[in-house]
């Protein structure tokens, strides 16, 4: 770091700005973390210099022996870890991972199935906006009206009636486990391929602490940055049958070389969720969500579905009468970090929003437990109800930072 404040003290003062702005501040972004030194270390390595398109193995450049162990390590690990026949730990993201797995079993115009984004999906599960919306036929399923839950005989009815190529499950604000064994039926009885997005709870699969797609899917896409806390990027996992599919699809259909220091990185944080600590992190992360979810009920703030299963919840603000826009900015005043979201059938925009969405992961790696967050949703509650609090609700987020410091823990 002394190298770059001399070269570079721009981007040095911003690196240490950032490192101060996440410091002072509750940050519950359900889809952020903070990764461990080690995975920093590896992630700010020389790896980033060397050109590896290809394989292990299968290069098309020298001197890659190196970093064909890293390659080989991180599939080996995320193998192990998720008990999946193959691994490609290339994708340099989660949308890109969906890309690649779109692009590996579909053809430009083809059906797809696929949660609504405003009921929870991802802009990757065929938003308008999104390559998705734009290549294929999307159909969208949501969730019910009455139970906020995703409805199976909605998606069975939608999957017989429009006869996708593929089904993908999965969500980005969903605070319920899916059912992926019922998902693989509706799959088997239209004959589609069955894709499950886990970005979000793939850290929780990884520790144990809820059930597993991988059983159930022919191909799992999933983030390393969210709950299982490891580098910015993506991974696939997917059946013997697939690989040479889905391995073609990342290079070189879609990526060139793959960012090494990234992979490198990433075995590092699969090594690290094979650890007993973190099976009890991902256990916490759950238990704190709901703890916060609890705790925001009892001041008014409904968790849509009536609560979480998982790392995340969605709040319903109506109640308040403040705009999830607003508690955003309210919250952020007092030293909160979270995102306004839209609720299932929500009458307000995307810009304004009726909810906000609220995620455990990183209150959880800085040590937090569920008492800690008991008083969280007590503070978020204040922050959104009484701005005119902002100054004490900051004083009272500081002295819990003061015992929680984010990025001094090895776990
Ligand atoms: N899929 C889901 C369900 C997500 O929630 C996200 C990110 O929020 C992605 C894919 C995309 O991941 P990335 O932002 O790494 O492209």
């Amino acid at each position: 770091f002394g190298q770059l404040r001399e070269r570079d003290p721009e981007i040095a003062q911003i690196l240490l700005d950032e490192v101060e702005r996440v410091r002072g501040g509750i940050q519950l972004i359900a889809s952020e973390n903070f990764t461990s030194p080690a995975v920093l270390a590896a992630l700010g390595s020389t790896l980033t210099d060397k050109y590896a398109e290809g394989y292990p193995g299968r290069r098309y450049y020298g001197g890659c022996e190196v970093v064909d162990r890293a390659e080989r390590l991180a599939v080996e690990r995320a193998r192990e870890l998720f008990g999946a026949q193959h691994a490609n730990v290339q994708p340099h993201s989660g949308a890109s991972a969906n890309l690649a797995a779109y692009a590996a079993l579909l053809q430009p115009g083809d059906t797809m199935l696929a949660m609504a984004l405003p009921h929870g999906g991802h802009l990757t599960h065929g938003s308008k906006v999104n390559f998705s919306g734009r290549w294929f036929d999307v159909v969208s399923y949501g969730v019910r009206r009455d139970t906020e839950l995703v409805d199976y005989d909605e998606v069975r009815d939608l999957a017989l009636r429009h006869q996708p190529k593929l089904i993908v499950c999965g969500a980005t604000a969903y605070p319920r486990l899916l059912d992926y064994m019922a998902f693989r039926g509706i799959a088997d009885e239209v004959g589609a391929w069955l894709l499950a997005d886990v970005a979000h709870p793939i850290g929780l699969m990884a520790g144990g602490a809820i059930p597993s797609a991988v059983p159930y899917a022919d191909v799992v896409t999933f983030t390393t940055h969210k709950t299982l806390r490891g580098p910015r990027g993506g991974g696939i996992l997917c059946t013997e049958e697939l690989a040479g599919r889905i391995d073609r699809a990342v290079f070189p259909f879609i990526q060139g070389g793959p960012l090494m220091n990234a992979v490198a990185a990433k075995a590092v944080a699969f090594g690290e969720a094979m650890r007993p600590e973190f099976a009890e992190y991902a256990r916490r992360t759950i238990a704190n969500a709901r703890a916060l979810t609890d705790a925001l009920a009892v001041e008014g703030m409904r968790a849509v579905s009536g609560g979480t299963d998982t790392h995340l919840a969605l709040i319903d603000l109506r109640a308040t009468g403040v705009s999830g826009a607003e508690a955003e900015r309210r919250c952020a005043a007092a030293g909160i970090t979270l995102n306004r979201n839209v609720i299932p059938y929500d009458p307000e925009p995307a810009a304004t929003t009726s909810g906000i969405r609220v995620g455990t992961p990183c209150v959880t790696t800085q040590g937090m437990g569920p008492e800690d967050l008991k008083e969280v949703g007590a503070l978020v509650n204040r922050a959104v109800r009484h701005p005119e609090s902002t100054g004490e609700v900051r004083e009272a987020v500081a002295a819990l930072l003061a015992i929680h410091r984010p990025y001094l823990s090895e776990s």
